[in-house]
């Protein structure tokens, strides 16, 4: 669990591309990631099918092609690492099997072996050439991605963090946690490398609601979060912190969005990812559903929680995801608009234009 020892404030700007990484909004310059979860693409700035463009959201919200534009200069994608750790929700510590919507592969998007023995520079060796050829990449972000990057001991993390760094082509990192697994030896490393390399820490709130995390099986309560996101906020402001929501579990209150929002206001985070809770193959989740199928959002339904998230958030928050695609549609049980990317996306959009909604709206803020 988080310890509460206090750390000097740190006060420089490093930038990445000659742009400052470090932008305050009301005094605030952290800005936090997820925690592990998910099932999108790993590459970002990604084009677009079927309607609107990724990189241009028309204004409706502050979409995270902008930021990466603003922080690196150019197209950067995120190229999956494994760091070899695991969870405390897997190893008995806290539970076995993970959390109950998370699957085999710690949700990894990477649709690769999973090799957890390889080592740093060799994996990115080895995945780094078909990323750039995909997608004309430019620049490159490491990207701990699968179980919990921060589960282990900050001499551990230095070195595997610093190898990462350390290659030629990779610009900065990208580290998926828990908010349980931050002690203040991990905030400190992570602070230090923000001071010289872009750093974003993708911390897995999933949830503030006590009845949804117990749903999920996270073993820790909304306090351990909102706890994380204070320390992330005061000692290590040059992090960008990005938080990683799930809605639609069946014990999620009809405001959990709202809520949600207003606190990632008051937490200063950089940004937000949203993702609709799947029922996945090999899961808990499935395992429950099987036994007793419970309601799972429609598409339109999900949509208005996104809708309603964003309309709460300030609109200097980037968003990175708004609804999640199933990286392995064999595997998907529900929903099944989850097969797809672009048609929940658009829906989300096209929603948002008929009723004139955009990011920040309900806070009195003005369209962009
Ligand atoms: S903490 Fe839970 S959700 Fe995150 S990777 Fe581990 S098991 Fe999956």
């Amino acid at each position: 669990m988080v310890s509460t020892q206090e750390l000097g404030a740190v006060t420089a700007s490093p930038t990445f591309g000659g742009v400052t990484a470090s932008p305050t909004f009301g005094g605030v310059t952290a800005s936090p990631t997820f925690g592990g979860v998910t099932a999108s693409p790993t590459h970002v700035g990604e084009p677009t099918r079927g309607g609107v463009s990724a990189s241009e959201d028309h204004g409706l919200y502050h979409h995270y092609s902008r930021y990466l534009k603003e922080t690196f200069g150019g197209k950067t994608y995120k190229v999956v690492v494994n760091s070899g750790l695991t969870c405390p929700t897997r190893d008995g510590t806290i539970t076995k099997g993970g959390c109950t919507f998370c699957d085999v592969r710690g949700s990894s998007s990477f649709f690769g072996k999973q090799g957890r023995g390889g080592e740093i520079t060799d994996q990115i060796n080895s995945r780094l050439p078909g990323t750039r050829a995909r997608f004309g990449a430019e620049k490159f972000i490491a990207y701990f991605q699968s179980y919990t990057n921060t589960y282990s001991d900050a001499e551990y993390l230095r070195e595997i963090y610093g190898e990462a760094l350390a290659h030629p082509d990779i610009s900065g990192l990208a580290i998926g946690t828990r908010p349980d697994c931050l002690p203040d030896s991990v905030i400190e490393l992570l602070e230090e490398l923000a001071g010289k390399h872009y750093v974003s820490l993708e911390l897995g709130i999933q949830s503030f609601e006590a009845p949804t995390l117990e749903w999920f099986i996270r073993g820790h309560d909304g306090e351990c979060s909102r706890i994380a996101l204070r320390k992330m906020r005061e000692r290590a402001p040059h992090v960008h912190t990005c938080a990683h929501f799930i809605f639609g579990a069946p014990t999620d209150s009809a405001t959990a969005p709202k809520d949600a929002a207003l606190e990632m206001n008051e937490f200063g985070v950089k940004g937000v990812k949203l993702h609709q809770m799947m029922v996945l193959k090999y899961t808990k989740l499935a395992e429950m559903y099987e036994a007793a199928p419970f309601p799972i959002l429609t598409m339109d339904e999900y949509a208005e929680r996104a809708i309603q998230f964003l309309e709460h958030l300030r609109p200097d928050i980037y968003v990175e995801r708004l609804q999640a695609k199933a990286s392995h549609q064999a595997e998907l049980i529900a929903p099944d608009w989850s097969k797809t990317h672009w048609i929940p996306y658009n829906r989300i959009l096209k929603l948002m234009q008929e009723r004139g909604s955009y990011q920040g709206k309900a806070l009195g803020y003005a369209k962009t």
